[in-house]
Parts: C-alpha cells; sequence; structure tokens
C-alpha cells in the first residue's frame, strides 16, 4: 500500500506558473514508486486566470483538489487553508511560482523518515541582492528573539509530518516561523539544501514593507506565542496535541 503524501501550494495571481507547477509534481511522484499524492492548490482570491487554470486541472485529475478562498487572505491563510484539508501522511508546502522545485521531494521524504520536519534553505538564491539581504538581517535577528530550527526561514519548500499539522497556528505570517512552532511543540526538524529558480512568470507579491517591517513585528508575537504554548497528551492517545 502507498503512502499519501498531499503537496499543498497557494497561488495568487499565478496562472502561467499553475499547470507548469501541477506537472513537475506529478514528474516527481512518478519516480517514487512507494508514495501516492493529493495536491491541495489553494486560490488566495486571485483576479487573473488562476482560478480557471485549478479547476481545469481538478476536474481532470482526481488527485488534485481547488480550494478557493472567497477573497485574498495572504500566504500564510492559504497554506493554513490547504494544511487543514490535507489528507496525507506528509505534507509539503511549496511557493506556487516555479522558484521552489518538486524535485526536492524524495530527500526531503528521505529526511522526514527520522525528522518530524525537513525545511529547504536555498543553498544558491536566484533573488535580488537586497532581497537576500533583508532575509539574512531577518534571519539573524530571529535566531535571538525565538526558537529556530533553520537558517532560511522564507524559504518556501518544507516538508512535515501530518502530527505537526494542528500545531501550526493561523496568523498573518505564519509561513516564516513554522520552525519556531514546531520546535518549540516538541518536534524534531531538520534542514536541507534545496533547489531555486528565478521567477520567469507573474510578479513577486513581497516588498520590504509587507516583508521585513511585518516580520520583525511578528517576532514579538511569536516569542509570545512560544513561551506560553502549550502542548498536552491524552491517555490512550499517541502523541501530543
Ligand atoms: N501568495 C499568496 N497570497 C498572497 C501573496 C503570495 O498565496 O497574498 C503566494 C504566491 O502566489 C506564491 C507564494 O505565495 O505562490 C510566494 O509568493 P512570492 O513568490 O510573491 O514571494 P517571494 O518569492 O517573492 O518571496
Ligand atoms: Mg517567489
Amino acid at each position: 500500500m502507498k503512502t499519501m503524501v498531499s503537496v499543498v501550494v497557494p497561488f495568487y495571481n499565478e496562472e502561467a506558473n499553475v499547470p507548469l507547477l501541477a506537472a513537475k509534481i506529478d514528474a516527481v511522484f512518478a519516480g517514487l514508486a512507494d508514495y501516492d499524492y493529493e495536491c491541495l492548490f489553494v486560490n488566495d482570491g486571485s483576479t487573473d486566470g488562476t482560478r480557471a487554470e485549478l479547476d481545469a486541472l481538478a476536474g481532470a485529475d482526481a488527485r488534485i483538489r481547488a480550494v478557493h478562498l472567497a477573497a485574498n487572505r495572504g500566504q500564510s491563510a492559504a497554506l493554513v487553508a490547504g494544511i487543514r484539508r490535507a489528507r496525507g501522511a506528509y505534507i509539503f508546502i511549496l511557493d506556487g511560482d516555479l522558484q521552489n522545485d518538486p524535485c526536492d521531494f524524495p530527500k526531503m521524504l528521505a529526511l522526514l523518515q527520522e525528522f518530524d520536519c525537513v525545511c529547504g534553505y536555498r543553498a544558491h538564491r536566484q533573488d535580488s541582492w537586497v532581497r537576500r539581504m533583508s532575509s539574512r538581517i531577518a534571519n539573524r535577528t530571529r535566531a535571538l528573539f525565538v526558537p529556530t530550527g533553520t537558517r532560511d526561514a522564507g524559504c518556501g519548500s518544507k516538508g512535515f509530518r501530518r502530527a505537526c499539522a494542528p500545531h501550526i497556528v493561523a496568523f498573518n505570517g505564519a509561513h516564516r516561523f513554522l520552525d519556531s512552532v514546531l520546535v518549540n511543540a516538541g518536534f524534531t526538524v531538520t534542514e536541507c539544501p534545496v533547489t531555486h529558480h528565478p521567477r520567469q512568470h507573474g510578479v513577486s507579491k513581497y516588498g520590504i514593507h509587507n516583508r521585513l517591517w511585518r516580520g520583525l513585528y511578528d517576532l514579538i508575537g511569536v516569542r509570545w506565542l512560544c513561551k506560553r504554548y502549550v502542548t498536552f497528551e491524552v491517555e490512550g492517545e499517541d502523541g501530543h496535541g
């Protein structure tokens, strides 16, 4: 019996990228004999042809599920919407703009046999100098305030066992603190280098204002959350809630 993997992807105005990413994911799983997959493609209130692309794919392939948010609510909201609907034993998340590459899934799956969560880091990041520098500052600052298991919080490629899913708290910016909340909740987190491509289609949705400054502000909230977070074991049940 094959093990199910869920692939959750947020899309906001990524019409050109949708079919290309779906084909890449399918090609990767064609080479993984032990795994089956489902895609949760989340349309975050797109105003271009993303909805139509997703509906066409979902109509043609039962493994693809289109989830449409009623309005644009941000990358974190789209990811959480998909994660909550995922049915796989393992859940992968990645950006929908082809900057991340599903070709990293096999080595991440291998690591998930040993660890609860694996976070990618962009070994050869294909973004501008300003983007790379602001990430470096944010990552260094982050490590001073919150628990962390990784060097590249903003990398979109991550995978985790489904037991982690209920611990991913929904707030705007949560996708940048996934490793923090999971380490803090007692899960084992590792990292591995992942492929990163320059964006070919569509535009980035972030600038300095909605990434760096908000990210620094979020540190206060995540620090509080980590300090006050509670986990518990229920008699007769595996794992912790
Ligand atoms: N995204 C989203 N909702 C938003 C902004 C972004 O779902 O409000 C998605 C976007 O479509 C992409 C991913 O989040 O799949 C990462 O966004 P982007 O590529 O713009 O980020 P960058 O690579 O520039 O950090
Ligand atoms: Mg991108």
